[in-house]
């Protein structure tokens, strides 16, 4: 048997094009779009999982693998669902709170986390929110986008309110424009959270000589 990953050909190269590759053909057959973001193969097949462990500590926390370091850019994937503050979260675990942005209510804590299994990880705590199911769907997602995002630039259109831009090699949702309608992490616009979780997938097949 033989894994291989399994991406419809004519969407990458759609993609490719739209991203200004002069040779958009060859860019997908060479199979660099998957380098992206350094991913290729069976490991960028891996960065579309979602792993986790439920925290032993606290209820309705999780922590995530993640395949680099959370920064700046992992903390603006969670601008869709309210503001996010620096100063009340604690600073010894370099923490992040998210309100909700009509309320001010505290619904996401957000921390850098050490777990032995994990290179890179984060724990995500939901706090006060009754569709907790929902809530937590929608973390996954914004998981697996800075886990797998290859910039195929779907989100942007998702997006209605022209605020997510991916340029220069980066993803950014822009708060400004941001009306918090959840669209890009919503499994009715983008299932999974991102295209790629349907593109990147492996399956086996067998051996083709
Ligand atoms: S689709 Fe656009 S406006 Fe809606 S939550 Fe996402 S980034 Fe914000
Ligand atoms: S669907 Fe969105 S998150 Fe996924 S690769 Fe495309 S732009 Fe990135």
């Amino acid at each position: 048997m033989r894994i291989r990953v399994q991406i419809r050909r004519d969407f990458l190269i759609g993609f490719a094009r739209q991203i200004g590759k002069p040779d958009p053909e060859t860019y997908v057959d060479d199979g660099k779009w998957k380098a992206r973001q350094g991913g290729n193969g069976i490991a960028a097949a891996e960065d579309i999982k979602i792993k986790f462990t439920n925290c032993t500590s606290e209820e309705y926390a999780k922590i995530y693998q993640l395949n680099k370091p959370p920064d700046d850019s992992f903390l603006n994937l969670f601008v869709p669902f309210g503001k996010l503050s620096k100063e009340l979260g604690r600073k010894l675990l370099d923490e992040t709170i998210v309100l909700d942005a009509r309320s001010n209510v505290p619904i996401l804590s957000i921390q850098p986390f050490q777990k032995s299994e994990y290179e890179h990880a984060v724990k995500i705590k939901i706090l006060n929110v009754a569709n907790y199911e929902t809530v937590q769907r929608m973390v996954s997602y914004q998981v697996r986008k800075f886990n797998a995002c290859r910039k195929c630039l779907k989100c942007e259109s998702v997006c209605k309110f022209g605020a997510i831009s991916i340029a220069n090699g980066a993803y950014k949702i822009h708060e400004s424009r941001c009306r918090r309608c959840k669209a890009c992490m919503s499994a009715k616009y983008l299932d999974g959270g991102c295209l790629m979780d349907r593109y990147l997938k492996t399956v086996k097949t067998p051996r083709e000589e």
